[in-house]
């Protein structure tokens, strides 16, 4: 088959729910990708931020070929070594918290929505969530998302949830009362066109959540496991939050997520409440596993905060050149370069070059390279994008 009749055939038998690409991938490594016809594409944005330590790295790829030899899955009814050893991984270079797994953000992001009704009083129900926030697709997080274009045509949604502009410290104050069981942020919003929360903004969410007993949940689903220079985005900050929710570079390409929450607040969720069939599989959490012991052999954080630095100042140059791009913006490996004119056609002319970058709300291109990238792919990154800016003059 062709590109042509791929196409075809998703045009037939898929739900038309994306926007793709006209490109059939069949194979990634690192940083690279391949397509139907043998093209290669540098790849800076590897699976919006799933493939962390870039495509099919090989300690996750052996180590998901041994466990697929041994049990592919086993439900939640017996204990397997593998899910007790990740929680154990996630807890030491977190808070000390305890895990409950699941397979995507939006399931992480609704257990912690239940757990927060579930720990809290009765008359405790309402949620503050920021404007322009992502966290997820379900019914609950969808609503949780503060983007009215997500909402259209899904009313009536869940009760109880309350949006307040990112970072403004009045509005969150104004907001806040006691029936609120929690606040829901993330650290760096991702889809909403990386924006960072204020060290100011974290404190105040911390000291209000502690004022009227409410809990603090960080969605790092995106700023978790090293993608902003630390293992977590919370990590920068001075606060320690009562939960956060990882999934996308957990696995390292395999479905996984998991709701960290503090033991105490944790103990909430006995056997009844909750529970995810595939949550929590072997197969699954040896890839994390194996994520988590790449990162540290590789010393990957460190080259994250030097590749961040690197990018940042290669990005800045091309900024002087393009009086397109007002500011760049972000944390470690996370970047933004917020452009003054829609970043669409941008992203298509990079493709066609060989390069893939993402664009979000319509203006800001989003540079997110696996945490395995090089100086050399972040200069012929920089270079085709060079180019493809160079054409819109
Ligand atoms: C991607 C993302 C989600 C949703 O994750 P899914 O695995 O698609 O359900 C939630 N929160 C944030 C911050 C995300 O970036």
């Amino acid at each position: 088959m062709n590109t042509q009749e791929v196409i075809a055939l998703f045009d037939k038998y898929v739900i038309g729910n994306y926007g793709r690409l006209p490109k059939v991938i069949t194979k990634g490594l690192n940083n690279k990708l391949w397509d139907l016809e043998g093209n290669e594409i540098l790849d800076m944005f590897p699976g919006w931020a799933v493939s962390g330590i870039g495509h099919c790295h090989p300690k996750v790829v052996q180590a998901v070929q041994k466990q697929a030899a041994e049990l592919l899955h086993m439900d939640n009814t017996f204990y397997t070594l593998q899910q007790g050893q990740l929680a154990k991984m996630l807890s030491e270079r977190g808070f000390g918290g305890k895990s409950f797994f699941c397979n995507s953000g939006a399931e992480a992001n609704e257990a912690a929505l239940k757990l927060a009704r579930k720990h809290t009083p009765r008359e405790k129900y309402k949620f503050i969530t920021a404007e322009k926030s992502f966290h997820g697709r379900t019914f609950a997080t969808v609503t949780a998302t503060g983007q009215p274009k997500y909402h259209e045509g899904f009313l009536p949604l869940p009760a109880g949830f309350v949006y307040v502009p990112y970072n403004d410290i009045d509005a969150l104050q104004e907001a806040f009362d006691d029936e609120v069981a929690a606040v829901m942020i993330e650290p760096i919003q991702g889809e909403g066109g990386v924006h960072e929360a204020t060290a100011e903004y974290m404190q105040t969410i911390r000291d209000l959540c502690d004022e009227h007993r409410a809990l603090m949940i960080l969605d790092e689903v995106q700023t978790g496991m090293g993608r902003t220079g630390r293992w977590f985005g919370y990590q920068h900050y001075e606060v320690t939050p009562d939960i956060i929710t990882l999934a996308k570079s957990l696995g390292g390409g395999l479905a996984i997520g998991a709701m960290m929450a503090r033991p105490e607040i944790a103990a909430s969720l006995v056997p009844g409440t909750h529970a995810s069939t595939f949550g929590g599989n072997p197969l699954a959490c040896a890839a994390g596993i194996a994520v988590i012991e790449a990162i540290e052999q590789e010393e990957l954080i460190d080259n994250t905060n030097k590749m961040g630095q690197y990018a940042r100042e290669k990005l800045e140059q091309l900024k002087q050149a393009y009086p397109v791009i007002d500011h760049i913006r972000g944390k470690g490996l996370m970047l933004g370069i917020q452009l003054t004119l829609p970043g669409s056609t941008i992203v298509s002319r990079c493709l066609k070059k060989g390069l893939r970058i993402n664009c979000t709300q319509e203006t800001v291109l989003r540079f997110m390279p696996s945490m395995t990238v090089t100086r050399e792919e972040i200069d012929n990154a920089v270079g085709i994008l060079d180019e493809a800016l160079n054409e819109e003059e």
